[in-house]
């Protein structure tokens, strides 16, 4: 079974920070949330209803019948008394009677709502709010309730969605006019707690915090619409009067441009609704039990964290295909629950979890595709420096093995004289040694450098190392007819230290010299004691290094263009050696070359300060 990784902090970090912003951004951009819940709106189609509401309108025909607002007290009194002729259970009368008006008309309109059954009367908040527009007494006194017309459309985009059932100055307050309607068409009283109002079996959930605004639940376009009687037709043909039995009527002006009274709605944001049909709408939701309340924050936030966590686990710990998988279903879910919320009556953040789930998924996907990648970039280095290293032990090593290989070879097909079979065994044995020294020094700087043992603390003189590795080097110099100089300079030369790595290093200095040299030119080695340091330099005539190149000499494997181009085999390790070598001795290397030029490798290594002493005595 796959081990759980431990996430790393700094994912955990951007994972949480991601869910940060995707909470700030859904709240900074509330007008998202409000196109989603339009846009619900009208995807989500509810069970028709019987609609109660009905509307008697003040349409343009009646308004160019009866000479415009002023005039239609008159015939709206008429009108109420064919309508109460019906038998409503309420009439909501949606027009502000606060300034009388000829007194004949203003007298049969009294008359006609004394005999009307459930008449609600309008008012509204003027002056900011200072004063309470109210119908003339006279009016008032048949009216079994007056609310308030106020909607409240959003402050962001003017859609009508909610209607305070509520609204109050210092000195009264009133219900919303559609809430009155229900409490008289029901015959019961309203009773109000924090959470909700109580109108006769009915449960209202407009909480006080919210300034008891109610959703509208508007009469969905599928449905038959309100029934609608305009006022002119209706005193043309009284019969049409039956429509309003046992319906609450609401009266108002449904010509638009008289009065600017409407708002647009989820369902026609470019084609505006009255407000005398907003109010009937809003009755239609009271009566129908049909609220849309807002789901509460912590869900929304704990729906939401959970998608930022489910999208963080899900890169972090399963493989990659599967957690592209897990941020898919995430991102369905983010945009599905709110709908299936909606369809149950709650409304629930629509912004706030599908940012997070975007959010959080695509930082997850990210953080883990540049970790994965980095991943596999340090295993193919790895890979690729093993292949070099096994290159280098074969390469390093045939040419020993070769030696043995054949002279064993010679000696047992041969019947060859004791002189030159002794030879050739002390040949075999020498290169034996060799092959060796060789593993050991590569096991032995392998381990140096990763700090598993100790360096020997030998004393000896770079003047012996130098002769040992011009010896060993002559017969390779040769066969590129290079001459091989060495100059000793002084005499005190001691260096403490390991020095058969030493002997390696020096040794590689001056093959590399030879390597990188054309034939007929000359390499020098010297030594020197200069200031308390021991110099060991190797000069050549060769093709040099560019100056870019001379600090990446030192890296495992690294060779210079010039170097490949040359056609000599190498594996550009051995620097790399060196300079452990000599670092590990407390040195340093001096490089000095340009291209075409020749080149000149110095280790400077610390002399012995014992030697220093005895130089004085
Ligand atoms: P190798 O010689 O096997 O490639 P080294 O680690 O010894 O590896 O050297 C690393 C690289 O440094 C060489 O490939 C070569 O490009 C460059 N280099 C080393 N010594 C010399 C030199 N004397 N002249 C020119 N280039 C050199």
């Amino acid at each position: 079974m796959k081990r759980p990784r431990r996430p790393d902090i700094a994912y955990v970090a951007l994972v949480g920070g991601s869910f940060v912003l995707a909470l700030a951004a859904s709240w900074a951009a509330p007008q998202i949330d409000n196109q989603a819940y339009d846009w619900m709106f009208r995807l989500y189609e509810p069970e028709p209803w019987q609609t109660e509401a009905a509307l008697l309108a003040i349409d343009e025909e009646s308004l160019a019948t009866f000479g415009g607002l002023r005039n239609i007290r008159g015939p709206m009194a008429k009108a109420l008394v064919q309508v109460a002729g019906a038998g409503p259970k309420a009439v909501a009368v949606d027009l502000i009677l606060a300034e009388p008006s000829v007194e004949a008309d203003d007298r049969a309109l009294e008359e006609a709502f004394r005999t009307t059954p459930g008449l609600v009367l309008s008012a509204q908040l003027i002056s900011g709010g200072a004063r309470w527009e109210e119908p003339l007494p006279r009016f008032a006194r048949h009216a079994a309730a007056v609310g308030h017309v106020h909607a409240e459309p959003d402050h962001l985009d003017s859609i009508g969605r909610a209607l305070p059932l509520e609204r109050q100055n210092y000195r009264a307050r009133r219900w919303a006019l559609a809430l009155e309607a229900l409490r008289v068409s029901r015959g019961a009283q309203i009773t109000e707690s924090p959470e909700e109002l109580q109108v006769g079996g009915v449960r209202v959930p407009a909480h006080i915090r919210d300034g008891r605004l109610m959703r509208i639940r508007y009469v969905p376009p599928t449905m038959p619409p309100l029934e609608r009687v305009g006022l002119e037709r209706l005193l043309a043909e009284p019969a049409l009067a039956a429509k309003f039995a046992g319906k609450v009527v609401f009266v108002g002006l449904t010509a638009q441009g008289a009065v600017r009274d409407w708002l647009f709605t989820p369902y026609s944001p470019s084609i505006p609704m009255m407000g005398v049909e907003i109010h009937a709408n809003a009755y239609e939701t009271l009566a129908e039990q049909r609220f849309l309340t807002d789901a509460p924050s912590w869900a929304v936030l704990g729906f939401a964290a959970l998608l930022s966590l489910g999208a963080g686990l899900a890169f972090s710990q399963a493989r990659l295909w599967q957690a592209y998988l897990a941020a898919l279903g995430l991102l369905a879910a983010a945009h599905v629950v709110p709908y299936q919320c909606f369809t149950r009556g709650k409304v629930f953040s629509f912004a706030t979890p599908v940012a997070a789930a975007w959010f959080s998924s695509v930082t997850a996907a990210g953080w883990q595709h540049l970790v994965v990648r980095r991943r596999l970039r340090r295993a193919e280095a790895d890979r690729l420096r093993y292949q070099q290293t096994i290159h280098f032990v074969t390469h390093e090593m045939r040419t020993p093995l070769t030696a043995i290989q054949g002279t064993s070879e010679l000696m047992t097909r041969f019947a060859l004289p004791e002189e030159k079979r002794k030879q050739m065994a002390e040949l075999i044995n020498s290169e034996s040694k060799r092959l060796a020294r060789m593993i050991e020094i590569f096991l032995g700087v392998e381990r140096l450098s990763a700090g598993q043992v100790e360096l020997k603390k030998e004393s000896f003189d770079a003047a012996d190392v130098v002769e040992a590795c011009v010896k060993r080097a002559r017969p390779v110099a040769e066969r590129k007819r290079i001459e091989l100089r060495a100059e000793i300079m002084g005499e005190n030369l001691a260096l403490t230290g390991d020095r058969e790595l030493m002997e390696y290093a020096v040794y590689n200095l001056l093959t590399n010299a030879v390597k990188y040299s054309p034939e007929q030119t000359r390499v020098t080695i010297s030594a020197e004691r200069r200031d308390g340091r021991v110099r060991v330099a190797v000069e050549d005539q060769g093709i040099g290094i560019d100056r870019k190149e001379i600090r990446r000499i030192f890296q495992k494997f690294y060779r210079t263009r010039k170097a490949e181009q040359s056609g000599e085999a190498g594996t550009g390790i051995g620097l790399s050696i060196v300079e452990q070598i000599v670092t590990q001795h407390g040195g340093t290397i001096e490089v000095r070359s340009a291209p075409g030029q020749g080149s000149c490798f110095t280790l400077v290594l610390p002399a012995v300060v014992s030697v220093s002493v005895a130089e004085h005595s």
